[in-house]
């Protein structure tokens, strides 16, 4: 069995209609009328276009009510080293503790497209994991996993489950999204960003790097292919059908 781990995002919950729990919120603010009245009230064109009109003026906070928790896996320890630094969310990730990663022969990981093009250093690097597996494998019989896992790789395939909601969602898919964000962080926030533009457009349609929406936000780093990416997205948005993951 091959020990190299693929990416694999899914949408496990949400907050049932999350475009009316933001519309809500919203409305509420500028209404006497009582909540409950309102959620009720609002028909969906309403809802509709209330949310449009938070996205365009940038009202985010309403954006807090829905939330939206993923399920990870295939993604390696460098990955969510990164992810973690988003404080705005809540992480479940499997312990290096608790979990012995040798599975059936040796532990799982993540090869960077890089390595795995080039010949010579894909040899490489597949040698040094087989290295690194023996070792913590021996080293497994005699010292507590905790302190075996000392030898594991930021390579080492880990899974993880994500809640964030809808404003941190923007903000995460703005600089993850970006050119300018590692290749495996960006590939799994483009993902995240497919599903969550097939499920709740409204929500998701405008979301993901800032070129998407306007000028590069980037100012000397920008990676110069702002219109590439934003044809790219749009692209994105037109074919994520409703329901995809
Ligand atoms: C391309 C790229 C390169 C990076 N390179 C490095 C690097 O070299 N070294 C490094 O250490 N990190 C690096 N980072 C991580 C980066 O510095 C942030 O830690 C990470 O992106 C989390 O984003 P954040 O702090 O904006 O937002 P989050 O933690 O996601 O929070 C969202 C927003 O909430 C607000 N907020 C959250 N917490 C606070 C607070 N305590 N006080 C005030 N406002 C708050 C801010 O407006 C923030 O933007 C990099 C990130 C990217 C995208």
């Amino acid at each position: 069995m091959s020990r190299e781990a693929e990416l694999h995002v899914r949408l496990l919950r949400n907050t049932p209609e999350p475009e009316r729990a933001v519309a809500t919120a919203a409305r509420l603010c500028y209404s006497p009328a009582g909540v409950e009245e309102i959620d009720q009230r609002m028909d969906d064109a309403q809802v509709e276009k209330l949310v449009g009109k938070l996205v365009d003026l940038g009202h985010e906070s309403p954006f807090e009510h829905a939330s939206f928790t993923f399920g990870v896996e295939g993604v390696s320890r460098a990955l969510t080293h990164q992810l973690v630094r988003h404080r705005i969310a809540s992480y479940s990730q499997q312990s290096q503790r608790y979990v012995d990663a040798s599975g059936d022969n040796g532990f799982r990981y993540i090869v960077p497209p890089s390595v795995r093009d080039d010949a010579q250093a894909y040899k490489r690097f597949t040698w040094v994991m087989e290295r690194l597996a023996d070792t913590y494998g021996r080293l497994g019989a005699d010292v507590p996993r905790e302190d075996a896992r000392y030898v594991l790789p930021n390579a080492a395939e880990t899974k993880i489950v994500i809640t964030m909601n809808a404003r941190e969602l923007w903000h995460f898919l703005q600089v993850r999204c970006c050119e300018r964000a590692q290749w495996e962080i960006r590939a799994m926030a483009t993902e995240m960003l497919r599903i969550l533009m097939g499920r709740f457009p409204l929500l998701f349609a405008h979301a993901g790097p800032g070129c998407v929406r306007g000028p590069c936000t980037e100012g000397t780093m920008t990676c110069g292919k702002a219109k590439e990416v934003k044809e790219r997205f749009a692209r994105m948005c037109e074919d994520a059908a409703p329901g995809d993951e």
